[in-house]
């Protein structure tokens, strides 16, 4: 099989350097031929000098967004990988689907802003989206050439965060420093405060429903603290096959860059006799409410993911900027949900539109 060309959207951060790592794995697999960086020019130069033969791209200029999509559809490329955190992804990952590219998306927030949209551009231009979040890469595995309706439910897996047995009558006095200490995974600021908040697991019930094509109320998830289950799809029959593998971001990249094949690849397997248990719990949905957020989101439709999406952002940023306490990012987001205005079928416009308005909403909710 020929080499995969591939674009890294945000090659600075975690998903970018372990897209690296998996490149520095399998290199007769993998070219590197374009990346990005925003403000860390250190990381895109030593990448630079390690693939030589890539085009790079700054993003933290007046261009930014142009010059991203222009690398997001360069000739020579038949894979990109949006690993950008934020919806500043969004436009470029439909310019590349547009152009015909598959889509590595690791970035959650496209698909929860813009399912609908992504996936019917993506069915039209034959492009296919390949689910790097560790979650969606697991179903992903699962399902691999099964009919849908043989799925009775998706069941997403969650660390659980930090937080996971902290009382809720503590959860005013949580600082961000603690909240920033997560169990299992090493991640940017705004995912590990998703993480204790459930809000990624939030995002990734949105992401699930419209990757997969099945309503939210067949998204389940449960907590399980070890991170080794990485997901799983329980069938009409009621069997349940499950993706494990070590915590490691290269294990979901590995596979979304050599899918459909299996390669050989140096990674360290599981040793089950060492890891000796796996435990599962339920979620507190109540003292978390991010799920139940989510369900309304997922249900509704149309604007609401986008407006719980950006309503988050500003939360989050506003509690490690400590302007407020932790439960407050739940009241910004639910608020933002009840109060902005809806539309049922947004274009890329709408949604665009919706996503500032929710910001406005939420910024103003910060002030409070
Ligand atoms: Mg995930």
């Amino acid at each position: 099989m020929k080499k995969r060309r591939i674009v890294i959207l945000g090659v600075s951060g975690s998903i970018g350097q372990s897209a690296l790592k998996v490149a520095r794995d399998i290199p007769d697999r993998v070219e590197i031929v374009g990346m990005s960086a925003h403000r860390n020019a250190s990381a895109l130069a030593t990448a630079a000098r390690e693939f030589p033969g890539a085009r790079c791209v700054r993003t933290d200029e007046p261009d930014g967004e142009e010059r991203l999509i222009e690398l997001a559809t360069m000739p020579g490329a038949d894979l990109v990988l949006v690993a950008i955190v934020g919806t500043a992804g969004l436009r470029p990952a439909l310019a590349a689907i547009e152009a015909g590219k598959d889509l590595a998306v690791a970035s959650k927030e496209i698909l929860v802003m813009a399912g609908e949209v992504v996936l019917q551009a993506a069915g039209r231009t034959g492009a296919r989206i390949l689910p790097v979040d560790s979650e969606h890469n697991a179903i992903f595995q699962c399902l691999e050439g099964r009919d849908l309706s043989t799925v009775r439910r998706l069941i997403l897996t969650c660390s659980g965060g930090p937080f996971r047995h902290t009382p809720r009558s503590e959860f005013e006095a949580i600082s961000p420093e603690r909240a920033l200490r997560h169990p299992t995974w090493q991640m940017g600021k705004k995912i590990t405060i998703d993480s204790a908040t459930l809000f990624n697991k939030a995002l990734e019930m949105i992401e699930a429903h419209w990757l997969f094509g099945l309503p939210i109320a067949q998204v389940d998830v449960v907590v399980h603290p070890q991170s080794i289950v990485h997901s799983m799809v329980e069938f009409v029959d009621g069997s349940t096959l499950a993706q494990l593998s070590h915590s490691d971001m290269c294990f979901p990249i590995h596979y979304a860059v050599t899918w459909p094949e299996r390669i050989p690849n140096s990674l360290k397997p599981l040793d089950f006799a060492q890891l000796g248990r796996l435990d599962f719990e339920a979620p507190r949905r109540k003292d978390f409410p991010a799920l139940d957020l989510a369900v309304e989101a997922g249900t509704r439709g149309g604007t609401l993911p986008a407006v719980l999406n950006a309503a988050n952002e500003v939360a989050v940023d506003a509690f490690l900027a400590g302007e407020i306490r932790f439960p407050k990012i739940w009241e910004i987001v639910a608020r933002a949900m009840a109060e902005c205005p809806h539309v049922a079928h947004p274009g890329l416009d709408e949604l665009i539109a919706a996503d500032r308005a929710a910001r406005e909403h939420a910024s103003r909710k910060v002030q409070e």
